[in-house]
């Protein structure tokens, strides 16, 4: 039994569908479990109208139906019967927000956000099985929402791994009999039953969910690169392909920030060494890469990881302390509650810097910390982190750069530079 996951990516259009759906025929006769993402950027677009509904604004409405005829004229493209229950079905499923957006907002904002987010996956899983029956390729779709149980942390639910195991391997062998599983990346489901989300491209970590589960054979993540490569192609037009990681490897580098893959898909499949094919699904015959439990490190080229929108906030004692152990434990518990995630530390005798992603949860951080310590704070910063260095890679890239902090271990440096 394999575990594939196709993320937003390989179904953005009605080209892309069929593309997918020609990828998943060639794998007839074997058992494998689907896991899907919402169509291209539709998380983006669900975001928005979470967003404009939660501040009373009007245009909530508008950008639904957008989205929703979206939606519509890829179908149009795919389905010769235009009456086809399908157009129903994701109708049906797109009131689901209709009917939320119809009261004014009185709920938390990470339960609405993971009530309306959610039917991105819903929709789009509804419209590839559809598809791929219509294609006479037979396809079981299943509620995530009844296989991944989480408490009701809503937009970061944490995985209860007894209940879901359970239910994932009473209810999904049975059903893998001369069709494929198809359901939801992204979701999950409380007790009481309402939706919850993983947390952003949670896709990759469903179908790790599932593979440790089910103890499949293998998961493969279908993506728009040839595999992992040494760097974020985007950034480093010249990156190459690593044709086998380790675990390991693969750990550190989503911890540094690679988005190739969900930081949490690797660690269940190293627990019961299932290994982790990253494909291209515009090339499906390529090898990709391999992730599995031993590689030759000697043999990895130099990986970037490279971070912008970056802030480095130097926090001051205002009593002239020394940075020791009580006053760096108060701060970690500032920035714990506040919900900040630490990219790079570094202390001095009276400063503690900190590099951190700018977004919307540093304001409500530096207030927190301002009745205690002074902070000198600098923005549009960028963090580049390469693991198995060399000086001349790090010249390379650091020529030319304002350096504000520099971290070297054995295997990795860091840098927090302006661009200039
Ligand atoms: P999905 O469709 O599954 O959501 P993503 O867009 O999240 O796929 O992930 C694929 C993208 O990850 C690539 O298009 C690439 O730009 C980016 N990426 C970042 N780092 C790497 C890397 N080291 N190797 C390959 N791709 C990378
Ligand atoms: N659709 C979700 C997102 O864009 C989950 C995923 O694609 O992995 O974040
Ligand atoms: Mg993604």
């Amino acid at each position: 039994m394999k575990v594939f996951k196709f993320g937003g990516a390989s179904i953005k259009d009605a080209d892309s569908f069929r593309n997918v759906a020609s990828i998943i025929e060639n794998f007839r006769g074997e058992q494998i479990v689907l896991i899907v993402s919402a169509l291209g950027k539709t998380t983006n677009a669900l975001e928005k109208i979470t967003q404009a509904y939660f501040e009373g604004k009007e245009n909530a409405g508008d950008l639904l139906n957008q989205l929703r005829d979206h939606h519509f004229n890829i179908l149009k493209e795919l389905f010769a019967n235009q009456d086809d229950e399908i157009f129903d079905e994701v109708n049906n499923t797109f009131v689901e927000i209709d009917w939320i957006l119809e009261e004014p907002a009185a709920e938390k904002y990470d339960y609405l956000y993971d009530q309306i987010v959610s039917i991105g996956e819903m929709v789009s899983t509804k419209m590839l099985a559809a598809f791929l029956n219509y294609k006479n390729v037979p396809v079981k779709w299943i509620d995530v929402r009844d296989c991944i149980a989480t408490d009701n942390n809503y937009r970061e639910g944490k995985v209860n791994w007894e209940i879901t195991e359970q239910k994932i391997s009473q209810k999904i062998p049975q059903l893998l009999n001369n069709q494929f599983v198809l359901t939801q990346g992204f979701l999950g489901g409380t007790s009481e039953n309402f939706t919850t989300t993983l947390g952003r491209e949670g896709s990759d970590y469903s179908a790790s969910i599932f593979a440790y589960s089910l103890n499949a054979e293998s998961v493969t993540i279908w993506k728009d690169v040839a595999g992992v490569l040494n760097a974020d192609p985007r950034y480093f037009p010249d990156a190459v392909k690593i044709d086998h990681l380790s675990y390991h490897e693969a750990i550190e580098m989503t911890y540094y920030g690679a988005t190739v893959i969900h930081p949490k898909t690797i660690k269940p499949l190293q627990n019961k060494d299932i290994p982790l094919y990253v494909k291209c699904f515009l090339d499906y015959k390529n090898e990709g890469t391999v992730i599995t439990s031993e590689c030759d490190v000697s043999k990895l080229p130099p990986v970037l990881v490279h971070k912008q929108n970056q802030i480095l906030i130097s926090i001051t004692p205002k009593d002239f302390s020394f940075i020791a152990e009580d006053n760096l434990s108060h701060i970690f518990s500032v920035f714990s509650t506040a919900g900040v995630k630490i990219s790079l530390m570094q202390n001095s005798a009276v400063s503690f810097s900190v590099c951190a992603d700018l977004n919307e949860k540093i304001a409500p951080l530096i207030i927190a910390l301002k009745n205690s310590y002074t902070t000198l704070v600098n923005e549009n910063l960028d963090l580049l982190t390469i693991r198995h260095y060399t000086q001349d890679v790090i010249d390379k890239y650091a020529a030319g750069k304002n350096i504000f902090l520099e971290q070297k271990s054995r295997h990795t440096v860091q840098l927090v530079m302006k661009m200039n």
